[in-house]
């Protein structure tokens, strides 16, 4: 087994106790890149030359035994998180040449813990799709079939981890984007409650529904990494300053007389039979070890989607309203007057589905149209909230399926906004109601595909998540295989 392949925690201790250094792990990982990446394509950039000062300065905390777990642990970068003095495309033309004068706070601690950065991984154009498709510097194949998508938006960070060319990954999830990819590469995938993780230095795509999260190879190490992303920031007004418990206290605990909620309106027409039967089994697995399982019902579940893509574009088109070719970020050359400039900035600078979004959005927003659309949209968002308010009085926690069926192919639903859209069926509903949510591998589809279970939790209930996933991990035994590169 090559170093790149193990997790965080298990090279974390061959690191402490000298048997490798930072280095050889570094290596590691880049070997493989140049054997896989070119087949794969999960990265815009590569930080090779930082990431070995990087490596450096991880041994020699190693050797005075001032390191963290994450010290010495290459990891890749979703490329909304900016990353100061390094290039920050968020996926899009119109931040090709942008470098950021600042670190995310992400970032910020990740360094100080002693990671290495090993590049910035692909994504769709400003988070903004399910299938990594749109982005501006090509697409990204799922590992596990180069002919299938990884998912989206986060799909460079979930196949970068899949195909071990990295050993954990940060995302983002506005709708989906950190836990649907996470399923479809077959590893672990966590979006955190609402204001758990800064989201400073993040580019804002949908500010009330964007939350920055970790992908990893198993949930050990997503304890791991939940413990240096959360905590209060002072920088960031909606980050929530309720204390970090150390989420690997919640690893190896038992569940036994657990209420699991299992939602009757997440068992659709259109739902995969072989994802469902996945899912199906990991609800038998979890009563053997205990769980008593409850049906529940989530009533607003069907207006998820539609309420969704009312919100998110009406916030992207806001947010997306700075880039206007003057401050930073790209400027068309041949704008006559200052609003000729404007437009062709934007014209030229954003991909269709941007474009769509911010017309979308716009709309949405207008006088006349605010009311019947923006307004109504917010308070359904409040009756799917009450929806989970009301469950988790009687659950611990939601089992669900992560998404309707395992990794399409690519192009499948390129020119279908709308098919495209429901592949996040089951992921929407925890950013509308701010909840945590957890992507778990719960099997292979005949054909070889990873299927995923999602977990969700009432607010601030990370650790409560990470027990269940563990628990499933340890009882359900999938099969260790790895992707065939
Ligand atoms: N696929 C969803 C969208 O296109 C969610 C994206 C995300 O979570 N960033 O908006």
């Amino acid at each position: 087994m090559e170093l790149c392949e193990y997790t965080a925690h298990e090279l974390s201790k061959k690191l402490r106790k000298k048997e490798v250094s930072a280095k050889e792990v570094l290596d590691s990982v880049f070997r493989r890149i140049e054997k896989v990446e070119g087949k794969v394509h999960a990265y815009i950039s590569l930080m090779r030359e930082t990431a070995y000062e990087q490596a450096n300065e991880a041994d020699l905390r190693l050797s005075k035994g001032e390191s963290t777990e994450l010290t010495g642990i290459p990891i890749a970068l979703k490329d909304i998180c900016c990353t100061k003095g390094f290039p920050t495309t968020c996926g899009s033309r119109i931040l090709e040449r942008f470098i950021p004068p600042y670190d995310a706070t992400v970032i910020e601690k990740l360094r100080a813990a002693g990671a290495i950065f090993v590049g910035k991984a692909n994504m769709d154009e400003f988070a903004m799709g399910s299938s990594t498709e749109t982005s501006y510097f090509g697409i990204t194949a799922n590992p596990w079939n180069l002919e299938r998508i990884p998912g989206g938006s986060s799909g460079g960070s979930a196949a970068a981890v899949a195909a071990h060319e990295c050993i954990g990954a940060i995302g983002s999830d506005t709708g989906g984007s950190i836990r649907q990819p996470a399923a479809l590469c077959g590893v672990v995938g966590l979006k955190p409650t609402y204001g758990r993780v800064s989201r400073f230095g993040l580019i804002a795509f949908a500010s009330s529904l964007d939350q920055i999260g970790p992908i990893t190879k198993d949930v050990e190490d997503c304890a791991i990494f939940m413990n240096h992303l959360a905590g209060y920031d002072p920088r960031e007004s909606t980050s929530v300053p309720e204390p970090v418990p150390d989420y690997r206290d919640f690893l190896n605990r038992e569940i036994k007389g657990w209420t699991v909620g299992v939602p009757k309106e997440y068992f659709i027409e259109g739902i995969d039979p072989e994802v469902e039967e996945i899912v199906r089994r990991a609800i038998s697995t979890l009563e053997g070890v205990g769980a008593r399982i409850e049906e529940i019902s989530l009533p607003h579940t069907p207006f998820c989607v539609a309420t969704y893509y009312i919100i998110a574009p009406a916030e992207a088109s806001s947010n997306l309203a700075r880039y206007d070719g003057v401050k930073y970020g790209y400027r068309s050359p041949d704008g006559r007057d200052l609003l000729e400039m404007y437009r062709k900035t934007r014209a030229q600078g954003f991909g269709d589905e941007v474009k769509r979004r911010i017309i979308i959005g716009t709309y949405v927003l207008s006088a006349g149209y605010y009311e019947a659309y923006y307004k109504k949209a917010s308070q359904v968002r409040a009756l799917i909230r009450r929806d989970f308010d009301l469950a988790f009085e009687k659950c611990d926690v939601i089992l669900t399926p992560t998404t309707p069926t395992a990794a399409f192919k690519l192009g499948e639903k390129r020119e279908d906004p709308i098919q495209m859209y429901l592949s996040d069926i089951f992921t929407i509903s925890a950013n509308l109601a701010g909840i945590p949510g957890i992507a778990v591998p719960g099997g292979f589809t005949k054909e070889g595909l990873p299927v995923g279970i999602q977990f969700l939790g009432n607010h601030f209930q990370e650790g409560k998540l990470l027990q269940i996933a563990h628990a499933f991990e340890r009882e359900a035994r999938i099969e260790k295989r790895r992707p065939d590169l």
